[in-house]
């Protein structure tokens, strides 16, 4: 078979030499008692590069070995892309949402061997869905391995952000001792409203980790909680994001992009929310609109936008996101730390061997399967696509 793999480049100084740690603590199981990604063999080293070209998710090996051919490549976008040459007669594609590599209806129509497309990570907005279901490929993406992940690099943004750290930091990088000037957007956390659009494995652990701070916790999500988690964490449910957003300081959105959450997000929500909230997004970019949140910020009606997602990715080097006001924004790294690579490379792999073994892929990894959605597809997207405008990546100049 032939295995098509796109990640992003690779150090611009080239793979390390060495890594802070040498080891990564060891976790057991998720928290609702999953295991954690299973393959049979591992040919990487854990704590490592894996994510970039010469990482290669640590699967050539395996592949190759197997009688595969892979083929991995950063060139993904615009006219003469080395992805688009592959697709056309690859079995499998393999793809990062931090780099991803857009399946649109036209080139999923141009891969006419194409039968599973993999996520390595969580979030498979950059396949049109719709086109998946209708061409019967398979969409399946690694649940959970990246889902704390995101929710650490949630709670350092909202503190971060409310502290105001960026500001502060940047004064003593600068040589100053300004401190006027670095307290005058800052406050504590303790005590606000915090509320999070879906309480999945994300929302619900970002929650979680939240608590300790002292502050009263909101969700919204389209499945209720169980009554012994909302008591838990003295949680108040909302039955809609209006709802919700109108009492917050904080908004954290944690829902997949889909129809229904594409632009959620616009110029007459921001509108609805509490003068001067902050929102912390690392779901997806086009839940947000672009224009509306770097106007709210401008105008004071938001205090902070903080996230590292964008749309599309790479985010052109102009993206107005870039250069707004108050924003806290990294490119899109939270679930791709150097611990989350591990689980999400050994995911593929667990996937990858069940494929070759004609054994099932675990239930919670499915989000596509004969022409449905299915497994968390099922429980945490709707029907259709989401990746239009997707051709503008071409516009970003690597620096
Ligand atoms: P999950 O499937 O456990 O949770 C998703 C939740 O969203 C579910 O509870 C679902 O009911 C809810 N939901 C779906 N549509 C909704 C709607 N219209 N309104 C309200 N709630 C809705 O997934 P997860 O692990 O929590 O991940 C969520 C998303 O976060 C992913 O789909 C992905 O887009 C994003 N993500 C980002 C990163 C990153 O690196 N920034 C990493 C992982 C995931």
């Amino acid at each position: 078979m032939k295995i098509l793999c796109v990640l992003y480049d690779d150090p611009k100084g080239g793979m390390p030499k060495r890594y802070p740690l040498s080891n990564l603590p060891k976790l057991d199981k998720y928290p609702d008692g999953m295991s954690l990604p299973s393959p049979k063999g591992r040919d990487f080293t854990p704590g490592q590069l894996l994510g970039c070209v010469s990482g290669e998710l640590g699967l050539r090996k395996f592949l190759e070995s197997n009688g595969h051919e892979f083929i991995v490549t950063s060139s993904k976008d615009g006219p003469g892309n080395e992805a688009d040459k592959h697709i056309v007669d690859a079995d499998i594609v393999i793809s990062q949402p931090f780099f991803p590599y857009y399946l649109t209806r036209e080139k999923i129509k141009t891969a006419k061997n194409l039968k599973m497309a993999i996520t390595a990570g969580i979030g498979s907005d950059h396949v049109d869905l719709q086109a998946a279901m209708d061409h019967k490929i398979d969409v399946v993406e690694v649940t959970y391995c990246n889902s704390r992940s995101v929710a650490e690099h949630i709670v350092m943004m909202i503190i971060s952000m409310v502290r105001d750290y960026h500001n502060q930091h940047r004064i003593v990088n600068e040589g100053g001792w300004n401190i006027a000037d670095a307290v005058q957007r800052s406050y504590d956390v303790e005590g606000m409203h915090i509320g999070t659009v879906a309480a999945g494995r994300i929302g619900l652990d970002a929650l979680r980790k939240m608590k300790p701070f002292g502050v009263h916790l909101h969700y919204f999500d389209r499945h209720r909680l169980s009554t012994a988690i909302e008591q838990e964490l003295n949680l108040t449910f909302h039955t809609s994001v209006e709802s919700m957003v109108k009492v917050c300081d904080v908004v954290t959105i944690n829902c997949p992009l889909h129809p229904e959450t594409e632009n959620l997000f616009d110029t007459a929500m921001i509108n609805k929310m509490k003068k001067g909230a902050y929102i912390v997004n690392t779901a997806r970019g086009k839940i947000c609109n672009r224009e509306a949140i770097a106007a709210a910020l401008t105008s004071g009606q938001l205090s902070g936008y903080a996230g590292d997602v964008w749309f599309p990715q790479p985010a052109p080097n102009d993206h107005i996101w870039r250069t707004m006001p108050n924003h806290g924004m990294t490119p899109h790294t939270s679930g791709t730390s150097l611990s989350a690579q591990t689980r999400y490379a050994d995911g593929v792999r667990e996937i990858l061997e069940c494929y070759f073994d004609k054994k099932p892929i675990r239930q919670q990894y499915l989000i596509v399967q004969n022409g449905e959605l299915a497994g968390v597809g099922k429980h945490s997207y709707s029907k259709g696509s989401a990746t239009s405008g997707s051709e503008e990546a071409a516009r970003y100049k690597k620096q």
